[in-house]
């Protein structure tokens, strides 16, 4: 994919400046295009710009993989419950700092049977703004409490908010990381919307081999 959108932009700049020679707008016009589709990129797990994630499973069967953020937190007893009941086998990406303050709940989703996967150690707002050996740093010092838990070791990874770059998708290379994207995400549905409106947005964006990106830290969810 970031292939035909590098050769799309290069053809399309190299046009425009042929058909606006001199101007300097033009320039300014192209830069700014650039940036946005490096923005766009960053933002897009999907798109595969910076790094190829895996965001869903090619099947014939009707199937979905569902993938929770940012625990353990005090909500997520609850969410095991349900598992539970329903015999469903989850992927928990968990932030090392999390473990930390919920170790029981941690020891609760590896002894149930749920797979657990790197979600860095601090989940830091700054993700998209740190160096590669700073997030080399996130990533391991998360698998240094993944293994000291108790986990088995993996290369699942799941990138916080989504956001890959150029330092990201090193860290990657060096930590041996595979990430995990998603297509039906609960991102944009946090907080303030209501049960029913999670419920809909979640079935009506779903296909088969979808990967749902909920995230076990609210009881909504
Ligand atoms: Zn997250």
């Amino acid at each position: 994919m970031k292939h035909y959108l590098f050769i799309l932009f290069y053809l399309f700049c190299n046009v425009f400046i042929y058909a606006f020679q001199g101007s300097l707008w033009v320039y300014l016009f192209c830069f700014l295009m650039f940036s946005a589709v490096v923005i766009w990129g960053s933002f897009d797990i999907g798109l595969g710009y910076f790094v190829n994630s895996i965001t869903h499973k090619r099947t014939k069967i009707k199937e979905v993989a569902l993938t929770f953020d940012d625990g353990p937190t005090e909500f997520t007893p609850k969410f095991l419950d349900l598992l539970k009941e329903n015999n469903i086998k989850a992927t928990f990406f968990c932030i090392g700092k999390q473990i930390e303050k919920h170790p029981e709940t941690f020891q609760r989703i590896i002894a149930e049977g749920h797979t657990i996967g790197n979600h860095t150690f601090s989940h830091s707002n700054n993700t998209g703004f740190l160096s590669t050996s700073k997030m080399i740093e996130e990533i391991e010092k998360c698998d240094e409490v993944l293994l000291k838990s108790g986990s088995v070791q993996n290369n699942l990874y799941r990138p916080p908010f989504g956001v890959t770059n150029p330092n990201i998708a090193k860290a990657f290379r060096k930590t041996h990381k595979k990430s995990i994207g998603w297509k039906c995400s609960f991102f944009a549905i946090r907080l303030h919307e209501d049960e029913k409106k999670i419920y809909q947005k979640v079935t009506e964006g779903l296909k088969k081999g979808s990967i749902i990106l909920p995230h076990d830290t609210s009881e909504k969810t």
